[in-house]
């Protein structure tokens, strides 16, 4: 029904890279043109906030009259418009400066460009995508990014080989790999999603995360997917647990304050972390696995 739709329209988040520029420098800009910063949620047409749990985003009411697709900073790659919770991977995973990091499903790039000015566009990130397509498109948006510290790979993560020497410094993984996307296309794929299609899709992000484990240096992974499928979700991190034992799915050190968490029926419920239409983003889930040794 349209009224619901209606109450699922999101706020605009906006993501200050700062690969380009500082957040001061875009709260300057936007105070400049007419924006006055709030706490809490942008109610009004010309009010912005920072985000209470990821650094370095802004929040602004979805009718701010903002053209943003158009907007110049956009297309100089200053700002990234990135929904909240797929901000969430990269925060989570928090690679440091100098860290060599894969992003094994990582086109169009912006959880991607997100890791590399986390980690001060420093270190090396290998960027995978098995589609020329999508590549093409991740080598776009993270050029425009200004990331240096990226290089793309237009092929299956499956083949990335393990021991090979280029990897053997990789430390931090991010796997967001293909899913059902039910927590973005509501009512659409939703509940409707065909059970077979959503059980290839968890054999298919089952095994991604086991093959992102054989890398012999990696000590963190960040898994996320846009469905709300227990499924896609808390069922994978507990198949992949059940297949490795040299990993747990660990607390986060960051967003302790996020309330919504996994089901309590899972033992690391409540270390993973779910978001809803209801939390002002997009369906979606994330969990970190941790190497037992760290
Ligand atoms: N992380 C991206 C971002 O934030 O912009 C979005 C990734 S999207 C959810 C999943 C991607 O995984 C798609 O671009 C798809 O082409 C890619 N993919 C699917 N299977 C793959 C595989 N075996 N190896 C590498 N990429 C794969």
């Amino acid at each position: 029904p349209r009224e619901i739709r209606e109450m699922a329209v999101l706020p605009r988040y906006v993501r200050v890279n700062t690969n380009k520029t500082t957040l001061e420098a875009m709260i300057a800009h936007f105070t400049r043109s007419g924006f006055h910063q709030v706490e809490g949620m942008p109610a009004e047409k010309k009010a912005f906030a920072l985000d209470a749990h990821i650094p370095n985003l802004l929040v602004f009411s979805a009718s701010s009259g903002m053209d943003w697709f158009r907007s110049p900073l956009v297309a100089e790659g200053q700002l990234i418009l990135q929904d909240k919770a797929s901000c969430m991977p990269a925060y989570v995973l928090q690679p440091p400066p100098e860290a060599h990091v894969m992003d094994g499903c990582a086109a169009p790039g912006n959880k991607t460009s997100h890791a590399s000015a986390l980690m001060g566009n420093t270190g090396r990130i290998f960027a995978f995508d098995q589609d020329a397509r999508r590549c093409k498109t991740l080598e776009f948006m993270t050029q425009r990014a200004g990331c240096t510290n990226i290089t793309t790979h237009h092929q299956s993560f499956f083949d990335a080989d393990p021991q090979d020497p280029q990897y053997a410094q990789v430390t931090h993984i991010l796997l967001d790999p293909s899913c059902s996307g039910s927590g973005i296309h509501e009512g659409e794929g939703g509940a409707q999603d065909a059970a077979g299609r959503v059980a290839e899709l968890a054999t298919f992000q089952r095994d991604i995360l086991l093959h992102a484990m054989k890398f012999s240096a990696v000590t963190h992974i960040s898994y996320s997917t846009c469905s709300i499928h227990d499924a896609e979700n808390e069922d994978v991190v507990a198949a992949v647990l059940a297949a490795n034992a040299d990993f747990e799915c660990a607390p986060m050190p960051v967003l302790n304050d996020w309330s919504r968490r996994g089901h309590d029926r899972y033992p690391f419920g409540r270390h993973v972390v779910r978001c809803m239409p209801e939390d002002a983003t997009n369906g979606f889930f994330v969990a970190l696995f941790k190497r037992k040794t760290v």
